[in-house]
């Protein structure tokens, strides 16, 4: 039978929105000395806001918006919904495409007019040809402002830049501060570039890993898991096996309702603070047992 105590943190969390999926979860989150964050919609809201169109040369803002829209047409990525937006705000209509793939981590290529399109990290389209030096500054310009660029192109042409800004959750910084004072190491770990993870980690307070694909997420978790207790909290949409390889996968944000299949416990209310007031909960608990 589940001890007393613990049956009562489980119903005194789910009062709140925290769902712990059974005693061993409380066990778990009792023990964890590390907590790993997504950045994108657990310390962010996850709803990037375009903040600024550049197209390179002959290209106009219409065009590179018709086209990175067309590409992004189908995807629920964050970033794909920002530039949905703001195409639709603007009164563009996005490009027919056909075929669209997601680079996990990368980007996202489809067929427009016959001919390959990329919405991708300045980064891989670096490594693409699809990106030169000047387009190269202004995209680290831009990260360096904590915003996310991405770089349009058709075949090996550029057409331009989007950069991002998603806003960091107003109780991200005070999680991030809780946390330090329970001793649990913070860290984001982001599928995005390490000049916007500098500048969103230095606002919060907590240490990045940045240039994360799903598999290294997974394989840092691994990693650090052989040394003690790791929460992962993630938003699920790509992040599925870093849950799951967490020993508490928690899951935060709009894709709560897929992760939540794969997660331990989940966050309904979307407050940072409600990670560290996880672990409070659950070291009381394990505690009274004791
Ligand atoms: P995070 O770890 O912050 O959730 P992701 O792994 O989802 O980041 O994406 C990492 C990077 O890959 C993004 O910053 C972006 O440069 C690129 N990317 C991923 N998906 C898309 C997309 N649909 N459109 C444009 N860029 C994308
Ligand atoms: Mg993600």
């Amino acid at each position: 039978s589940v001890p007393a105590s613990i049956a009562s943190a489980m119903s005194s969390g789910a009062r709140r929105g925290l769902l712990m999926k059974g005693g061993a979860v409380i066990e778990a989150a009792a023990k964890v000395d590390v907590v790993t964050f997504d950045k994108t919609g657990t310390l962010t809201h996850g709803r990037p806001q375009v903040t600024d169109v550049v197209p390179f040369g002959a290209t106009t803002e219409a065009e590179l918006l018709a086209v990175a829209a067309g590409v992004e047409t189908g995807s629920s990525h964050p970033l794909a919904i920002a530039i949905l937006n703001k195409a639709k705000d603007a009164g563009i209509t996005a490009l027919s495409s056909q075929d669209a793939k997601a680079l996990m981590g990368k980007g996202v290529v489809a067929t427009v007019d016959g001919a390959p399109a990329w919405v991708a990290s300045p980064r891989y389209a670096m490594e693409h040809g699809g990106l030169d030096g000047l387009g190269l500054r202004q995209a680290t310009a831009f990260e360096e402002d904590g915003k996310t660029a991405v770089a349009v192109f058709r075949e090996k042409t550029p057409l331009g830049l989007i950069a991002m800004r998603d806003e960091p959750r107003a109780d991200a910084k005070d999680a991030v501060r809780q946390l330090t004072a329970m001793g649990v190491t913070a860290v984001i770990l982001t599928g995005d570039n390490p000049r916007t993870a500098a500048a969103i980690a230095g606002n919060l307070g907590l240490k990045f890993e940045a240039d994360m694909m799903p598999e290294d997420k997974l394989a840092y978790i691994r990693e650090i898991g052989t040394q003690g207790g790791v929460m992962m909290i993630g938003d699920g949409i790509n992040d599925a096996p870093a849950l799951k390889q967490a020993s508490v996968g928690v899951a935060m944000g709009s894709g709560t309702d897929v992760a939540l299949e794969t997660a331990d416990a989940a966050i309904l209310r979307d407050r940072v603070t409600d990670v560290p007031a996880t672990i409070r909960l659950s070291r009381a608990a394990m505690a009274n047992i004791r």
